[in-house]
């Protein structure tokens, strides 16, 4: 038994599969189920299974086709944690059942990183690797789909990029979490993002002891190691916590992980702590506004964007405010796709056998994406953007890459 100190059992994630009523709203909201039949569902799975206390081994196996996408949560009148429930079941299959090689690359990339960006000329290499992996097959034969481009590494990671921005000094500070998409393969976006902060007057500083935040590890059942990323990153939050800075995340599945799931997962209580002191870097800036104090100082941007929601922003709760902050851009247009989840759940529509019901569950945000025929596609996900420049001919932006450019 660990001596840290947990959550009480009434605020525990784990208990809640005892409020469910069978009301089915999961089931009728799940968008892996609409895909495809060799799904059981969320409510057999999460609440029902997860509750008995079989004598002999008896695993739901169609567990493996849920995504951790938490449409089912979103759904549910009675507050179960559906996703939570079923990956902490997940978590337990693995701890007796062998990985595939193709899932521990998947939910290790964080590592495969690290090593690749150190190593010299490793990140042309890398990439060189994967167009030729991807070429000859090696990637299908491992059980990736063969359709999917796996991300290219950046030639340099944010880290590096971080070193060489010259910030006016300021008594207002953040951390910036850029997780591991940010810093090893989009760190433009990291570098836009300490722009926007310079230009509200903050300061912004990285911390290299936060490590991945444990999502791919979650959602491939690699849940013990999972664990000490949370504790990890629960430790650096607590930390800037003391000091009343602020973390500040521009991933949207990072920081769902950082404020909640930890928590929901894990039932400690300094995690629910540590979760209170993190932000999504838009709804930081529509706090500012609230108080008066962002800055809109902008360029006519006259453009029409279409903003696809991320299922992990829905999640958090906070509304959508990358919206709120884009009406003080001048002659924006932002309509919402309004279209469901993408499909992509992080790396499930990477994996060659979901690859098809990702693609059908994305394909009514794909349609709509392709009849508005929008300037320019923003949405806070990486997987998402991959997502939608996949199967439409957009390629999105992250919407603090939008206003990094558009300020004077
Ligand atoms: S997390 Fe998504 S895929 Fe999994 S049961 Fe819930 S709604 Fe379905
Ligand atoms: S939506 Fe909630 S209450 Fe209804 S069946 Fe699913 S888990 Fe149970």
């Amino acid at each position: 038994m660990s001596d840290k100190k947990m959550l009480e059992e009434e605020e525990r994630a784990i208990y809640t599969g005892d409020h469910c009523l069978s009301c089915t709203s999961c089931m009728s909201n799940c968008p892996v189920m609409a895909a495809t039949k060799e799904y059981r569902g969320p409510k057999l799975v999460a609440p029902a299974h997860g509750r008995m206390h079989f004598a002999e081994d008896d695993t739901e196996l169609s567990l493996d086709f849920c995504s951790n996408c938490k449409t089912c949560d979103r759904a549910c009148p009675s507050g179960v944690a559906v996703s939570t429930l079923n990956m902490l079941q997940r978590g337990e299959y693995y701890r007796h059942h062998p990985h595939t090689q193709r899932d521990d690359m998947l939910a290790h990339a964080e590592k495969t990183a690290k090593l690749v960006t150190s190593l010299p000329l490793g990140t042309t290499f890398a990439n060189l690797g994967m167009t030729i992996g991807k070429a000859i097959g090696m990637f299908s034969s491992m059980g990736i789909a063969g359709e999917r481009e796996m991300p290219k590494y950046a030639s340099s990671t944010f880290a590096q990029e971080f070193k060489k921005i010259n910030q006016p000094k300021s008594d207002k500070k953040v951390v910036f979490y850029p997780g591991c998409s940010i810093n090893y393969n989009e760190p433009h976006i990291g570098v836009a993002f300490v722009k926007v902060m310079n230009k509200n007057g903050y300061e912004v500083l990285l911390d290299e002891k936060f490590n991945c935040c444990g999502s791919p590890l979650v959602v491939t059942g690699y849940l013990d190691e999972a664990h000490e990323h949370a504790e990890n990153n629960t430790e650096r939050i607590l930390y800037w916590k003391q000091q009343g800075i602020p973390v500040v995340v521009c991933c949207t599945s990072c920081s769902l992980m950082l404020r909640k799931e930890y928590e929901e997962l894990f039932g400690e209580a300094a995690m629910k702590e540590a979760g209170e002191n993190v932000y999504d870097a838009f709804e930081f800036l529509e706090m500012l506004d609230a108080e008066g104090k962002f800055n809109t100082n902008f360029n006519a941007v006259n453009e029409r964007f279409m903003y696809h929601v991320p299922c992990h922003l829905k999640t958090q709760g906070i509304g959508t405010p990358a919206v709120s902050i884009f009406r003080h851009l001048p002659g924006a247009k932002v309509e919402l796709a309004d279209a469901g989840c993408c499909g992509i759940s992080g790396n499930y529509g990477f994996k060659k056998e979901k690859y098809e019901i990702s693609m059908k569950i994305g394909e009514k945000l794909f349609t709509r994406i392709k009849a508005a025929a929008p300037d320019d596609v923003i949405c806070d996900c990486p997987t998402c953007r991959m997502q939608i420049a996949h199967g439409t001919p957009k390629k999105p932006v992250h919407p603090i890459e939008v206003l990094a450019k558009a300020y004077k």
